[in-house]
């Protein structure tokens, strides 16, 4: 099978499974107990905060280690809540994450401000800068890149919006982290993470708080992470996340400019070969791995059974709307409509991905395609012209 999710999720790397594999058997200890071994394993935690703060040019006490972006995203709006006025208000972009959304709504109800995209999926600086001058805000959650198209903000107009207005600015870059510098995301107050997305093991993250943060806390009823994430800290997860993280900002990310190379070919063969399939964001800066493809007939979940035949694992969009009933609010941000929505598959590379599995998959799009025409006689079920 050829796999082309990473998106949802992306096996481990190398050198996160070989940090993970040896610490589960020599740093398994509760680095929290009252025990030599379990000061070892303590000091090793620090030396790999310390290797993490150093790639993100933070200072250590501003990590906190967590089981991923669902909890970040949650606890983010928590402490909003806690530490605002009952008039504050939340800014919230269309496209971000559930964990964003769900979290905004639970916690600030009505008080929620949604910041539109446009056509491309790019959210709209003026009217986030028309909402900071005429309300009372006390968080911004704008993601780095959106996981369903890849489609990137202008982060460093959103960091220098927020920073004039003094407002907190909430990023979650779990898919922008391993892919793209860390580094350019400095202005976030609340940076938010997995490392499961860059080829960590699943149920670890971070978020990364900016120093003025007080009085967070992820989860309570322990003094682990400083007192601001209580439970056991998860030693083997966490040096796999940070070796690997600090491996892929040191070696993989000056790919870059092949692997946009490599979709870009694979895009411009499927628009000559297919048309009117259009790619969604197509006019924004988006990462180099997400392809959000909207075909010109048939439902995603057809495509989707055929490729996996074929021997391709691709998705509908966000894991999450896999198979639900309700079309994608990220499409429906960008103005599609509910059934175009459903047209649309996501292909979503690694690091590791080759440019002949890109081809290969071209190969594989054109042959369902053909699959689809023939039945019908060579009309669609469904034609879009739509840009
Ligand atoms: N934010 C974004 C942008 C994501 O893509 C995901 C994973 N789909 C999450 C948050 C949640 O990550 P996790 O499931 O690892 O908590």
């Amino acid at each position: 099978m050829s796999y082309f999710d990473h998106n949802a999720t992306s096996p481990l790397y190398p050198i996160a499974r070989e940090n993970l594999l040896s610490a589960l058997d020599e740093a398994w200890q509760n680095p929290s107990s009252p025990y030599q071994s379990s000061a070892r394993v303590h000091a090793l935690l620090e030396v790999a905060r310390e290797k993490f703060a150093g790639v993100l040019s933070c200072r250590v006490d501003e990590i906190i280690f967590n089981s991923g972006a669902t909890e970040g995203n949650n606890a983010v709006f928590a402490w909003a809540r806690e530490n605002s006025d009952k008039n504050s208000c939340v800014v919230v972009s269309r496209t971000e994450h559930p964990s964003v959304i769900e979290s905004a709504k639970a916690f600030f109800g009505e008080r929620v401000l949604w910041l539109d995209v446009d056509e491309n999926g790019v959210v709209s600086c003026e009217q986030l800068e028309k909402l900071l001058q005429k309300r009372k805000i006390c968080l911004i959650a704008i993601m780095a890149a959106n996981n369903e198209t890849g489609v990137l903000a202008p982060v460093d107009k959103i960091g220098n919006l927020c920073h004039s207005a003094d407002v907190r600015w909430l990023c979650d870059a779990t898919q922008w982290m391993g892919k793209l510098p860390a580094i350019d995301l400095s202005a976030a107050d609340f940076l938010v993470g997995s490392a499961h997305k860059f080829g960590g093991p699943k149920g670890v993250g971070f978020i990364r708080l900016s120093p003025s943060i007080e009085g967070f806390h992820s989860a309570r009823g322990g003094e682990q992470e400083a007192g601001r994430r209580g439970g056991t800290v998860n030693y083997p997860s966490i040096v796999a996340m940070c070796e690997v993280f600090s491996f892929l900002e040191k070696n993989e990310l000056k790919q870059k400019e092949s692997r946009i190379a490599w979709r870009q070919v694979f895009e411009d063969r499927l628009q000559q070969s297919i048309p009117g399939l259009i790619i969604n964001g197509v006019g924004a800066k988006r990462l180099w791995n997400t392809s959000s493809l909207k075909m010109p007939s048939q439902d995603n979940v057809r495509w989707l059974r055929k490729l996996d035949k074929e021997g391709f694992e691709v998705s509908t969009g966000s894991a999450c709307s896999s198979g639900s009933e309700e079309p994608s609010h990220v499409l429906a941000a960008h103005g599609l409509t509910a059934e175009t929505a459903r047209r649309t598959i996501r292909v979503s590379s690694s690091w590791l991905t080759k440019e002949e599995e890109w081809m290969a998959l071209a190969d594989a799009v054109e042959r369902v395609w053909g699959e689809f025409t023939d039945k019908s006689g060579g009309a669609f079920d469904v034609i879009s012209v739509e840009s």
